[in-house]
Parts: structure tokens; sequence; C-alpha cells
């Protein structure tokens, strides 16, 4: 359903991605892991163009991308299909937790005010937010911000969610309630692209994890495989130190 082929994206001299080709069917969940500094966050930010990517080839449905030779109109395509769930929430301050998830409905789909909030009501109930709906970020825990965060992602009823270490803001205290929202749609099969620490969630929630050192994927498989019988020498070494 997602194709992505010879991926590169450089940052002045340094070659960040190097190549990638990833393949992601509808429904699957799919952790990305791997040392710090290693493009993880650049994959994730290219495949929804916040990063302009240098070469390589994007297919999300019926929708194909020459990265370089992008439009303006197909720019705007591929970020309507992509929907982003920041490590730090990155919501709007001065809108309440409906709006936030709303907004997007109103402004980039132009849905009719009430038909935004009656969806947007129904997703708060579903991160478990239905009381909160009038709260500004600032009187949401870190928590409550990034389930308000995924429920914007949801909003945008996107071919995929790319996730760029959603928990990794949070007090351990609220890491839990987040990952649990986060589990609740794997089971309902939205499609997810997951960076993360957590490789508890990545173990039980993933059908494939994909290790990426130096702009590359060095190798991907189901989570038991990986985890348990890691081929290559820089995966066992990264696994060492994380497990
Ligand atoms: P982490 O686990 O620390 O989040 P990561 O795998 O997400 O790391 P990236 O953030 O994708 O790594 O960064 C990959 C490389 O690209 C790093 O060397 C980083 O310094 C560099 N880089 C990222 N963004 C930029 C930028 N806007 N300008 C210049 N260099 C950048
Ligand atoms: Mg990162």
């Amino acid at each position: 359903m997602i194709k992505v082929r010879q991926l590169v994206k450089r940052f002045g001299q340094t070659t960040v991605l190097d190549g990638i080709d990833l393949d992601i069917q509808q429904g699957e969940i799919i952790v990305v892991i791997g040392p710090s500094g290693t493009g993880k966050s650049t994959l994730l930010r290219c495949l929804n163009f916040l990063e302009q990517p240098d070469a390589g080839t994007l297919e999300i449905g019926d929708l194909e991308v020459d990265v370089t030779r992008a439009t303006r109109q197909q720019i705007l395509a591929v970020r309507r299909r992509t929907a982003f769930v920041f490590q730090n929430y990155a919501l709007f301050a001065n809108k309440t937790a409906l709006e936030n998830i709303a907004e997007r409905l109103v402004v980039v789909d132009r849905w009719p005010e009430e038909k935004a909030q009656v969806l947007a009501r129904k997703i708060l109930e579903r991160v478990g937010l239905a009381d909160r709906a009038d709260a500004f970020p600032v009187s949401l825990s870190g928590g409550q911000q990034q389930r308000v965060g995924i429920g914007r992602a949801m909003a945008a009823q996107a071919d995929v969610i790319l996730f760029d270490e959603p928990t990794s803001a949070l007090d351990p205290e609220w890491v839990g309630e987040v990952l649990s929202v986060m589990k609740t749609l794997a089971e309902e099969r939205q499609t997810m692209l997951v960076v993360t620490h957590e490789m508890g969630f990545a173990r039980d929630v993933a059908d494939r994890v994909i290790f990426m050192d130096e702009g590359r994927i060095v190798e991907q498989g189901p989570p038991s495989q990986l985890f348990e019988s890691p081929r290559d020498p820089r995966t066992r070494s990264f696994l060492r130190k994380v497990l």
C-alpha cells in the first residue's frame, strides 16, 4: 500500500538517508529502532514532506511521486495521507483539546464546524478525554496532551500514522496511557510506523521491527526474530544496550 524506493536525504555533505526501500502493508504496525542520529526521524519527516528528500520515489495507494519532481499538489496529497505524531505534541496552545482535533477537519478538509466537532468528540472519547474537551493544552498533563496529539492524527483519517518517539518527552507516569491508546489503534489495524525506544511495545504490538543504522535499513523482521536472533552484529550490539 505504501512503497518507498531509494529514498535519499542529505544535510550538506552528510547523507542521512542512504537509499531507503520500504513497503508498508495496509494495517501493518511497524516499529523503527536504531542508534541516535541514524536517520529515524528524518525518514518519517521525509515521508510527510516535512523534509524535502533529495531522491527516491514514494507510492501511497494510487498516488505516485518522484520526490525530486513533486508538485505542490502532490506534496499536499502526501501530507493528507500521512499523519504525524510529534514527540513534543505540537498542539495549538490557544486551542482547546476539541479544537486541536477539529482544526484540521475544518481548515484542511473544509468540513462544516459542527460536523467536525461531532467527529472530534468521538475521537476524544476514544483517546479517553471526553471530559477534557474544553481544556487548553497548558492545563493538560503530558500524557493527556499526547493523547490529543494522537487524536489529531486520527482525525486526519490518513493512510498511515507516523509516530516519532511519542512517549520520549513524557514523565514515566504518563507513558502507559499513551502506549495504551496506540495499542488500541493497532488492534483496529490502523497502519502505523512508530519510532520508539519502548521495546515492550515493539515486542507486543509490532508486526515488524526495522533496525536502522547510519541512514540504512540494516535488518528487519517480526519482533520475535529480530529481538531473539538478530543476524547483524550492529543489531546485536544495539539490542545489548537497550534490552
Ligand atoms: P534520535 O534517536 O536522536 O532521534 P534519529 O535517528 O532520529 O536520532 P535524525 O534526527 O533523523 O536521527 O538525524 C539524522 C542525522 O541528520 C543526524 O546526524 C542529525 O544531526 C542530522 N540532521 C537532522 N536534521 C537536520 C537538519 N535540519 N539540518 C542538519 N542536519 C540534520
Ligand atoms: Mg529522532
